[in-house]
Parts: structure tokens; C-alpha cells; sequence
């Protein structure tokens, strides 16, 4: 399909219309999606609505703003004022809520126009995207493979070509694990860059909202729509927001690379340790200083992620009782009983898991042992990356150990499922932005991501290496192509 680029300057030279664009897209994911299954709701009548609107205002020669007629998709937890936001949960299948996220409001202020919404793990909580409780959603490159999660189905849309930029988030690794594994860029911002209001919490602490693309300048489009700072999100920061276009101009020379060794040791798939590493000598031959060292943080970084997002996660989904959210249990004989089968039937199994393991490692008796213990390798986490970015300008590492694996082959298997995001979730407990752009293929033609990471709202810097690789590599991201 097209590139944000291409839509901006074909609507500003009158090429097609706003209208001719957004049908467009939609016709493609009423055909295609059957395939890919990525959106839980099409949004369409008021798509058009609004991309009459837009048509009008080109008409008339008025300037477009950022987004102006491009077609959006956003992850099922993301607020939208009138349409259904479902977590993928049973328990909020028909929530309609009553106002708009902040990340939507702001994408709607900038002209985006919403077309749908996409489906994920429930309450964002896997890696696969398996735990939604209505359907799987399918890599595109492999339609028996998992797209990754937990915003597979805002991942899997962009590679398919069902919208230019979608938006996930990611708590633990959830926008970059699906952009890995469906081959397209996508961005966990430094926690306090992107609005939270409206986002559904998963963990508070470490939940961001992040935006999808298919290249790195699309992926920039993505991020200018949602960031900045937000008075009803009291995390929200206000920084100085750097001009990224300008920014990735001026290449990578002189900038420092540290290879954490930690990310490339036991347990690490062969052809993925080699993408990396040979990407690395491009970073290098591009005039990138790389420096190996250690980062001793990916096994016990990700029990402490396990603990403090379960532990938020049990606290932050005490609110659907069928009482305030969420269906209500039909049959109930006190008010217990309406709670207690309310949440029986409305959660699914990983729900339940976590808020089991988040209400036992927050318990009086094992608060100590777990929860505070996690809380305090956390600190360490901090301190290391700290440490690490006093001396270099990047960190980089794959994004995930493994490639997109078989639909149903880890589902019942939660340990090994956790083991996908030993190199995503660390980035979360430290609050720095990290990216994850296509590097390569595997011999199977498996879609492989490599990971920057990056010191707090540095998301520049990210951006200017992802971009100098993307231009290097110049892969060929169309899943459908003939042939393939
Ligand atoms: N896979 C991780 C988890 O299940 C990440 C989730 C996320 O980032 N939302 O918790």
C-alpha cells in the first residue's frame, strides 16, 4: 500500500481523495482480514464521514496537519468515545466508553482518521496475541505462526497493509515483540512521552502507548501524533520535542554503540545472533564506535518484570467486578457471588494467573520476599542503564531470542512464553525508549528485529540509527508479494 509520505502528497496534489484513500483501506481489510484476523471493529461510516470532511477542507485550500486523511488503527485498549474498546476481554466485550483517550484525542486533532480497532492479548498481558478471547490473530508472514503480542493485531495490520500507522503499547516488550515479528519498525517511547489517559492499565508503572509504521519515517509520523505533554496523565513530562525529520539526516558517525554481551549469549537462535551481529558491522562501517560490555540484567530483569506488572496489574483489575465494568454474572445469590462469577467468567486463564501471582507477591507475608525484592532489582536496573548510556549513545540487541513461532505451540506453556521478552521487558523497568526495526529474514523467510535502546527521551537518537540501517538494508517488507 502506500507510505504516510505518499498519502500526504497524493491528498496535497489532488492525486486521489481522502474519501478514494480510506475506502480504499477498507475494502482491502474486508478482503484480506479474513486471513489475517488483526481488527476486532472496522470503523466505517464515520470514516468516510470524516474523510468527506477532510476532502472539503482540501477544497478549499486549507493546509493539512500532520495526520490529515491518513487511516488509523488503534490497539483494543486504547479509549475511543463511542466505539467499543474491548482489551480482548470478555469482561469489557460490549464497554463502549464515554470519552477518548488522550493518544486518540490527539490523533483526531491532528486529522487522523479512525478505522478500526485491533486485537491483542487480553489486557495486553502475552506475547502472541493467543490470549485474546475472541480470535488469534495471524502473522502475515507466515499465516501458521504467532504475529507476536501483545499488540499483534496492530502489528500484523500495518505489515499487511491494512493502514499506514496503528498504535499499540507496551509494558513489557508488547509493541516491539510484534514488530519483530511481522517485520515493521515500532517504537516503545521513554515512559512520560506518550499520554496514558485512556489506556487501559496493564502495569501503571511501566504501560506506554507506541506507534507502529512500516519505516522509520512513518513510525516518526506515528509518534508526532500521540506525544507530548498531558495535564490528566500525572506522568505525563513535559520536554522538548526534538524535530526527529531534521534529526535522522544527520546519520550515525561518531556515535557510540554498546553490545550488552548478556543479550547474546545461551538460549539465543543461531541465524538471529548472526543478523545482528552483521548488522552491527554495517552500524560500525557507517562510522559508529561499538564497544562490547556487560549488562548483567536479562534473567533476573525479567522475574522482577513478572512480579511488579502482576502485582499492578492485580490492583489495577480489581475494578471489574460486573459492579463498576464489566458483565455481570446472570445468576447470583449475594453480592460475593456476583463478584466472584462475574470475574470467574468475564476473565480468561492468563488474566487469572497474574492476578494471583500479583495478590500473592503483594500479600503481608511475601511482600518482602518478592514485590520489594523485584522493587529493588529495579532500581539496579535504572542505575545500570544509567551507567550505560554515560558511555554510549545506544545500546542495541535483538529484539526477541527466537523467531515467530507455530500458533499454539507456547500457549500452554506460560514459563516459556515469559522467555520471549527477556530482552524487551528491562527497557520498561528503566523507563528508557528502545526500537525495534526489521533487520533481515531468516533462511525460512521469517521476519527478524534488531533493538536500539536508548537514554531517556532520546528518542532522536533512536531514530537516526534505525533510519541509517533501514537505508542500508533497503529489505523488501511487502508479505504478499507474488511468490513469497
Ligand atoms: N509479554 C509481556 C507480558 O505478557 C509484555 C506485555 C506488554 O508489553 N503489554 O506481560
Amino acid at each position: 500500500m502506500y507510505s504516510v509520505k505518499e498519502i500526504k502528497k497524493g491528498l496535497e496534489e489532488k492525486k486521489f481523495s481522502t474519501v478514494e484513500i480510506v475506502k480504499e483501506y477498507l475494502e482491502k481489510i474486508k478482503k484480506e482480514d479474513k486471513k489475517i484476523k488483526a481488527f476486532i471493529t472496522l470503523r466505517e461510516d464515520e470514516a468516510i464521514k470524516e474523510a468527506i470532511e477532510v476532502d472539503k477542507k482540501i477544497a478549499s485550500g486549507q493546509e493539512l496537519r500532520l495526520l490529515e486523511g491518513l487511516p488509523v488503527g488503534l490497539k483494543d485498549n486504547i479509549a475511543t468515545k463511542g466505539l467499543k474498546t474491548t482489551c480482548s476481554s470478555k469482561i469489557l466485550e460490549d464497554f463502549i466508553p464515554p470519552y477518548d483517550a488522550s493518544a486518540t484525542i490527539k490523533v483526531r486533532e491532528k486529522g487522523g482518521i479512525v478505522i478500526g480497532k485491533l486485537n491483542m492479548d487480553e489486557f495486553a498481558m502475552g506475547s502472541s496475541t493467543e490470549n485474546s478471547a475472541f480470535f488469534d490473530t495471524k502473522n502475515p508472514w507466515d499465516l501458521s505462526r504467532v504475529p507476536g503480542g501483545s499488540s499483534g493485531g496492530s502489528a500484523a495490520a500495518v505489515s499487511a497493509g491494512f493502514a499506514p500507522i496503528t498504535y499499540g503499547s507496551d509494558t513489557g516488550g508488547s509493541v516491539r515483540i510484534p514488530a519483530s515479528f511481522c517485520g515493521v519498525v515500532g517504537l516503545k517511547p521513554t515512559y512520560g512521552l506518550v499520554s496514558r489517559y485512556g489506556l487501559i492499565a496493564l502495569a501503571s508503572s511501566l504501560d506506554q502507548i507506541g506507534p507502529f509504521g512500516k519505516s522509520v519515517e512513518d513510525c516518526i509520523y506515528g509518534l508526532e501524533g500521540v506525544q507530548g505533554f498531558d495535564k490528566k496523565d500525572s506522568t505525563s513530562k513535559d520536554v522538548k520535542l526534538p524535530d526527529y525529520f531534521e534529526e535522522i539526516k544527520k546519520g550515525i558517525k561518531g556515535l557510540k554503540v554498546g553490545v550488552p554481551e548478556e543479550f547474546f549469549g545461551q538460549g539465543i537462535d543461531k541465524e538471529i545472533k548472526k543478523k545482528i551481529e552483521d548488522n552491527i558491522k554495517i552500524l560500525e562501517k557507517l562510522g559508529a564506535h561499538i564497544e562490547r560490555f556487560s549488562l548483567p540484567i536479562t534473567d533476573t530483569g525479567l522475574s522482577a518484570y513478572y512480579i511488579i506488572s502482576s502485582a499492578e496489574a492485580s490492583s489495577n483489575l480489581g475494578r471489574y467486578d460486573g459492579v463498576r465494568y464489566g458483565i455481570r454474572a446472570e445468576d447470583y445469590s449475594s453480592f460475593e457471588e456476583l463478584i466472584v462469577k462475574s470475574r470467574t467468567e468475564g476473565f480468561g486463564e492468563e488474566v487469572k494467573r497474574r492476578i494471583m501471582l500479583g495478590t500473592y507477591a503483594l500479600s503481608s507475608g511475601y511482600y518482602d520476599a518478592y514485590y520489594k525484592k523485584a522493587m529493588i532489582f529495579r532500581k539496579k536496573v535504572e542505575k545500570l542503564f544509567d551507567d550505560a548510556f554515560d558511555k554510549y549513545d545506544v545500546v542495541v540487541s535483538p529484539t526477541l531470542p527466537i523467531l515467530p513461532f507455530k500458533l499454539g505451540e507456547k500457549i500452554n506453556n506460560p514459563m516459556e512464553m515469559y522467555l520471549s521478552d527477556t530482552f524487551t521487558v528491562n527497557i520498561n523497568l528503566a523507563g528508557v525508549p528502545a526500537i525495534s526495526v526489521p533487520a533481515g529474514f531468516s533462511k525460512e523467510g521469517l521476519p527478524i528485529g534488531m533493538q536500539f535502546i536508548g537514554d531517556k527521551f532520546s528518542e532522536d537518537i533512536l531514530f537516526r540509527f534505525a533510519y541509517a540501517l533501514e537505508q542500508e538494508l533497503k529489505l523488501d517488507l511487502d508479505p504478499w508479494k507474488e511468490g513469497r
